[in-house]
């Protein structure tokens, strides 16, 4: 069949965001040569998006804080389903990475002393988010291309090559992860990863022993998302296809403050900065209906009336915090619930308003990007009035089930997954500011370990099969032949008109308030759109072509979706980013149980149309008993309010 291009590498990083970008310096660092590769131009991963912060308890702000106090944090924000090893490392190494992150040129904003500013965000008991105004995502990426620039700098000086051992290949896409021997059939090990150049249509392969996924999110499988035209969640379906299990599928968070007007911008990310700032939500009535909506766990730690909340500000330590700070699971649902009992904004939102609570000149200097985006994209000039917000599929906390210290993926030896495409960390519910420093820490632990793999025992090659190559090239190919008639049963399906059924069907279905017989229907339809799927058809060549790329995207996202959908039916208590109108409650035997969707049928049909058997495999398992001296953190009352009985006991 058709010619490949091969390469050798020791490492191959998918994904060029903040996890991507760290898991490739330490990788390189560690003596490994090391691919980079991504979808979009190199620096404009979704990365640079993030606007509020990264939080890392370096007490800079308050100096009662450190990482046990955002390790409690984090496992609050996640209702305690989170891998807990992963929230420990990740509280512990967090300053490091930020005060790293400085060393290689970041400029964060400054305290009045001098030190790097810390601002307050949802679920943080103290402020915790180093920040660039709210540019934060930019000057991280910023820095780390910087610093990739410079390590090959240094490997020009001695070998001539400025790509020799750090390379990046960007605006191209990887569709399949190649194994020694391929899945199904054996152990599966890596031996590289099948991709496309999106400007010539080009295949070409990179070998190597171990690849890091690091391919951010899933989030525009959802009609109203924050996200970017990227988050396909390729990774999470390469890692499928290659025969590893996701973890947590159903946890999916809708941030509570996205614009709702116009219609075509709406969806887009309101930062939480906002709100950490200052700034209140109102309903129609005018009412800070947030007080109305402080669940029972919380109780304790949030100010019951607008007196306390607003002297909070300025005497954190006396007074509770605003409800507005609540975790944004928790924000999210109350907005909802106003909207529908009739008190919402004229557009289907609520009001978030900063322009009484700050005057103009502040606001304009700590939001300016927020300034910006509503009164160029709504005409709305927020220091004079109030935006209109509403929920936004932001963040999914399910991924790849990793092994914590290592980021290593469960089942497939060399694959190893780092940032959004990874799950555990953020339980059934991310707290802001918590992703930029995930990337951070387990992007650096993915490099390392991946790049210890490559020189170990692994360095005997793993092998991989021209069939391998030539099934993923057909694969690949399959568009262009829809539009012919191929394969048969029915006539060629448009990619663009299929992403949006799937959009509106995951919109509607496996929303922010889930009910078993929408989800039932949910499966139905993307048994039905997998089935069109398979006749997705374009014309013209592989030249830059949009249509041709939606394609093999639809693949993914359908994947994902599916995995979304099942595990949320499956799961009958409402948690974190999961939340079910026939089980309204946390159910607390639930917080033992992780659900893992596989691959069904790896062999079978993938264009199967029964949404019974589907693509997707769930099963269950036991989640790892937190260690006593991470639960002696916390107040015997609470723990009683999320620990299963038998934990308890035990
Ligand atoms: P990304 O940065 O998305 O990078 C993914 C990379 O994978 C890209 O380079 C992409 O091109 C590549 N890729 C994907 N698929 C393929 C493929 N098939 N082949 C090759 N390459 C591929 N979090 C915080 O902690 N603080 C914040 O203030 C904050 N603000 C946010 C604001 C917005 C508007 C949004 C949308 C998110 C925000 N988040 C924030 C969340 C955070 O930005 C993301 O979770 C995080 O950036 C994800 O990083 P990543 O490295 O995992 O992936």
């Amino acid at each position: 069949m058709s010619v490949v291009d091969r390469q050798e590498w020791d490492v191959v990083v998918v994904g060029a965001g903040g996890a991507g970008l760290r898991a490739a310096i330490e990788a390189r660092e560690r003596g490994a040569r090391t691919a980079v590769i991504c979808k979009s131009l190199f620096g404009k991963a979704h990365t640079v998006m993030a606007e509020g912060g990264i939080a890392a308890a370096m007490a800079n702000a308050n100096e009662h804080d450190g990482w046990q106090v955002h390790f409690r944090d984090t496992l609050r924000g996640g209702k305690f389903l989170n891998q807990w090893r992963m929230a420990e490392l990740h509280a512990q190494e967090a300053p490091e990475r930020v005060w790293e992150l400085e060393t290689w040129g970041a400029l964060f904003d400054r305290t009045a002393d001098g030190r790097i500013a810390q601002r307050n965000f949802g679920g943080h008991e103290y402020p915790r988010l180093a920040h660039v105004g709210d540019r934060t995502g930019l000057e991280l990426i910023r820095t780390l291309q910087q610093k990739i620039v410079s390590l090959q700098q240094e490997d020009h000086r001695e070998t001539g090559d400025h790509e020799s051992r750090l390379k990046v290949f960007q605006e191209c896409t990887v569709t399949r992860i190649l194994q020694d021997p391929p899945f199904p059939g054996g152990a599966g090990r890596v031996g590289g990863v099948f991709a496309y150049e999106r400007e010539s249509g080009r295949f070409f392969v990179l070998q190597a022993p171990s690849v890091v996924l690091a391919t951010g999110g899933i989030g525009k499988s959802f009609k109203v998302t924050s996200n970017s035209w990227e988050y396909t969640g390729d990774g999470h379906a390469l890692a499928l296809l290659a025969g590893a299990p996701l973890l947590n599928m159903e946890f999916v968070q809708f941030h509570p403050t996205g614009m709702v007007w116009p219609p075509s911008v709406k969806g887009i990310l309101v930062t939480e900065s906002v709100r950490g700032d200052g700034g209140v939500l109102r309903n129609s009535e005018g009412r800070r209906f947030m007080f109305d909506y402080i669940p029972d766990v919380f109780r304790e730690k949030y100010a019951p009336t607008e007196e306390e909340a607003d002297r909070w500000y300025d005497d954190p330590d006396r007074n509770r915090r605003p409800p507005e700070l609540l975790p944004r699971d928790e924000v999210a649902r109350a907005i909802n619930a106003e909207v529908k009992a009739g008190r919402g904004s004229p557009h289907g939102g609520v009001f978030l308003d900063v322009s009484t609570r700050m005057p103009a000149e502040v606001v304009r200097r700590r939001l300016p990007s927020m300034y910006h985006q509503f009164k160029e994209l709504a005409d709305v000039d927020i220091t004079a009035e109030a935006m209109e917000v509403g929920p936004t599929c932001h963040y999914v906390m399910g991924g790849v089930a990793v092994d914590s210290d290592t980021a290593a993926a469960r089942g497939v030896p060399g694959l190893f997954a780092a940032g959004e495409v990874a799950g555990g960390m953020h339980g059934s519910n991310r707290l802001g500011g918590n992703s930029l420093s995930d990337l951070l820490v387990f992007g650096r632990r993915a490099g390392r370990h991946a790049a210890a793999y490559a020189a170990g025992p692994s360095a005997d090659r793993p092998a991989v099969d021209d069939v391998q190559v030539d099934a993923a090239a057909a694969e690949a190919l399959r568009p262009f032949s829809a539009e012919a008639g191929e394969p048969a049963g029915g006539p060629p399906e448009n990619p663009y008109t299929l992403h949006q059924e799937l959009q509106q069907t995951m919109n509607d279905l496996v929303g922010i308030i889930r009910r078993e017989a929408e989800m039932e229907q949910a499966l139905e339809r993307l048994a039905a759109l997998r089935a069109r799927a398979r006749r997705a058809g374009v014309e013209g060549h592989r030249q830059f072509n949009p249509g041709w790329h939606l394609a093999l995207d639809l693949r993914n996202m359908l994947l994902v979706s599916e995995c979304v959908a099942r595990a949320a039916l499956e799961r009958t208590e409402s948690r974190g980013g999961h939340t079910r109108e026939d089980h309204p409650a946390m159910d607390r035997a639930w917080r033992r149980i992780n659900l893992l969707c596989w691959l069904a049928d790896p062999a079978g049909d993938p264009a199967a149309t029964d949404p019974e058997r589907g693509r997707i495999a769930l099963s269950r398992e036991n989640t790892d008993p937190v260690r006593p001296d991470l639960l002696a953190l916390f107040e015997k009352e609470e723990l009683v309010k999320y620990l299963a009985e038998e934990e308890l006991y035990e």
